[in-house]
């Protein structure tokens, strides 16, 4: 068992059933994770999608935990949440009630077939840079750079905070 604590940040997003309320709902889920407490959070930000354009704007936010879990343990225990808010897999750029995703766990670099840390999207999407730089201004990516310098290449995507 992992004793040691670890510090996450998990990245949320959602564009069907009341987004804003299933990402609140969802701060609160993290929080009650096993051996985790949720430590801080960001703003609310809505962002268009990416991919598959014919769907609703999302609704983003990132999320800071400390925890004991695993980095596999804490994925298979953000599947469940996003099990029980209703998420259904059709293909990747699919809208989706709840979609959490593991962005950092410490300065963690790993890659197998269940996960990959850090996120290798989380680099050049401006709707996940920006609310981290909201709570975590100094956080650097592991061999990628500091989050702003890497916000400022993504200055073109359009991303505006709804809600504290
Ligand atoms: P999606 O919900 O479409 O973002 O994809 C979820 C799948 O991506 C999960 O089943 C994971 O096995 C895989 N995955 C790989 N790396 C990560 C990560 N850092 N965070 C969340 N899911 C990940």
């Amino acid at each position: 068992m992992n004793t040691q604590s670890s510090r996450a940040y998990i990245a949320l997003g959602s564009n069907l059933e009341q987004p804003v309320s299933q990402i609140l709902q969802a701060f609160e889920a993290l929080n009650q994770l096993p051996d985790s407490r949720l430590i801080s959070r960001s703003s609310l930000y809505r962002s268009a999608p990416m991919g598959k354009l014919d769907q609703p704007d999302f609704i983003n936010a990132v999320a800071c935990i400390e925890t004991t879990l695993t980095p596999h343990d804490l994925l298979e225990a953000l599947l469940k949440i996003e099990l029980r808010h209703g998420r259904v897999r059709e293909s990747p750029n699919a809208p989706r009630t709840l979609d959490l995703d593991i962005l950092l766990y410490n300065d963690l670099q790993w890659r197998d077939e269940k996960l990959t840390v850090p996120h290798p999207r989380m680099t050049e999407r401006a709707f996940v840079l920006q609310p981290l730089m909201e709570i975590a201004p100094d956080c650097i990516i592991p061999n990628c750079g500091t989050v702003a310098h890497l916000l400022s290449f993504c200055l073109d995507q359009k991303l505006e905070r709804v809600a504290p």
